[in-house]
């Protein structure tokens, strides 16, 4: 049978589920690039357009070695002009892993007996935030189970916990959140207690795959989760991230069902997701998957390079799930945000939170435990602005990712600049000496290469205060 795009399109309307597994299929199946082609598309993308499903299509079947090369060229080249040097850190917060669902991959899930459950009492939820602000920390991302007891007055009352909390020069400027759906008045109430992005992964787009893995719970329901940004949006809430969790399924169909995900937002709200997460899957306690949709590393950086270019303006995010040397390649091709000093066992920034001593705590495995200090001075050593700039959502600019896409001079104006002063920041309360000089080497570089002289000349003011005391100056 011939696949006719047009048969299969699903029209996009509001709150209503809009994957169509034979429309994704059928791109798959039917798209075969010649060389021309690939190099047509990479050129679209750099021309700052986001792809179509086809498009898409198009750099996931090309295979060649050099088509392949060419594919992660064009990402290294959007990325050096879209997002510049910066990378911005956040960490993870778990606050509990109590769950009343089954994922078969998450040592959470309810029928996990080995898993200790643990919610942070407000206290202890206090004393993880003061010991991540003693690190540097400025962002965190709250991670919750699903779980009557997590709901949005939860949630809200969490955030607002975590931007009062101050230690010494220490904040917290941006919350953002992952946790169940939630429905619209749970999402209003978790955007009026003044949450950055509210994340919620597919994990897997194929509705098939997802009622396996998801037999029991509330999780179980595939259309109550993949309309969940509707809900979103119509709470105003703006600002999600979206995610599908490679080894469930087959990598192809995840990447064309998150730009699909993409084209519905855009679409019916006119706006795309704020971020995007591909975690791979790590080993968890008792946790059961396919094995035959194993992600290899090869695989998974085509998948970040691919994406990169499928969705230019949205800010890609990578986990310490990954090791080092894939978290390393994978930010030269895209990636625009990355965890720094992780720990996922509950409770365990802070010394005074009472652990078990005992791992099954932990969600999964990760495989990047550098402190945050190290991943910085990383960072450094290879030339990147790291930054903790929580800017646009403070200043009202939302859509930021495609500001900074779409508006001439944006990086230059804001995110350089506040990559800029956040990083001094960083470096007068928090960093060794050694780091500091690596980072105020990368400081004169980018002060340097930015061509507006009013710009620089009011950077290294705020430098200065900053040097004698002043916190938080930002454009
Ligand atoms: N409970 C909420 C939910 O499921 O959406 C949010 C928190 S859940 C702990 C966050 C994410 O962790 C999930 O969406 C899933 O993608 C990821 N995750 C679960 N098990 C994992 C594993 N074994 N390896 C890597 N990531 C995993
Ligand atoms: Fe619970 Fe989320 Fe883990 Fe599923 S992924 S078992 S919902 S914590």
């Amino acid at each position: 049978m011939i696949f006719t795009p047009e048969k299969y399109k699903i029209k996009d309307e509001r709150m209503k589920p809009f994957i169509d597994v034979e429309e994704i299929e059928g791109y798959l199946e039917s798209v075969r690039p010649d060389r021309q082609r690939v190099l047509d598309v990479i050129a679209k993308s750099l021309d700052k357009k986001r792809l179509t499903l086809e498009e898409t299509a198009v750099l996931i079947n090309a295979t060649d070695p050099d088509l392949i090369e060419a594919i992660k060229d064009g990402a290294r080249t959007l990325k050096k002009i879209v997002y510049g040097n910066r990378i911005v850190l956040f960490a993870p917060l778990y606050i509990g892993n109590k769950c009343i669902n089954n994922c078969a991959y998450c040592g959470f899930r309810a029928e996990n007996k080995d898993a200790i459950r643990k919610t942070l009492q407000q206290e202890e939820i206090k004393q993880e935030i003061m010991a991540l602000e003693e690190n540097g920390q400025k962002r965190l991302v709250l991670v919750f189970g699903e779980h009557p007891e997590y709901n949005a007055d939860y949630i809200a009352e969490c955030t607002k916990i975590a931007y009062s909390v101050k230690k010494g020069n220490g904040e917290i400027r941006r919350v953002n959140i992952n946790a169940a759906p939630l429905d619209i008045e749970g999402f209003r109430k978790v955007h009026q207690a003044g949450i950055g992005t509210y994340q919620i992964f597919q994990e897997t787009y194929h509705p098939e795959a997802y009622k396996w893995y998801h037999k029991s719970g509330r999780k179980a329901d595939y259309n109550w989760r993949v309309t969940a940004f509707d809900r979103a949006q119509e709470a105003g809430l703006d600002d999600v991230g979206m995610g599908a969790l490679f080894g469930l399924y087959d990598w192809k169909f995840e990447v064309m069902a998150m730009v699909r995900h993409t084209n519905h937002l855009e679409a019916c709200y006119d706006v795309g997701p704020h971020t995007i997460s591909f975690p791979r899957i790590t080993a968890a306690s008792n946790n059961c998957i396919k094995p035959e949709y194993e992600v290899s590393d090869e695989d998974f950086t085509r998948i970040i390079a691919i994406l990169r270019l499928a969705v230019p303006y949205t800010g890609l995010i990578l986990t310490a799930r990954e090791p080092a040397h894939i978290r390393t390649e994978a930010l030269s091709f895209g990636v625009s945000q990355i965890d720094g000093g992780t720990k996922l066992e509950i409770g365990s920034y802070s010394e005074s939170v009472n652990l078990d001593q005992d791992l099954n705590k932990e969600q999964f495995k990760i495989n990047d435990d550098r402190s945050l200090n190290e991943v910085i001075d990383e960072l450094l050593e290879k030339g990147y602005l790291p930054s903790f700039c929580t800017s646009c959502y403070r200043m009202g600019r939302t859509g930021e990712h495609f500001m900074e896409f779409s508006v001439p001079g944006f990086i230059k104006r804001f995110c350089t600049p506040n990559g800029i002063l956040t990083l001094a920041e960083y470096l007068m309360d928090y960093a060794p000496e050694h780091t500091a000089k690596k980072g105020w080497e990368v400081i004169a570089r980018e002060l340097k290469d930015l061509e507006d002289e009013n710009v620089r000349n009011e950077i290294e003011d705020r430098i200065e205060k900053i040097k004698k005391g002043k916190r938080d100056l930002y454009f």
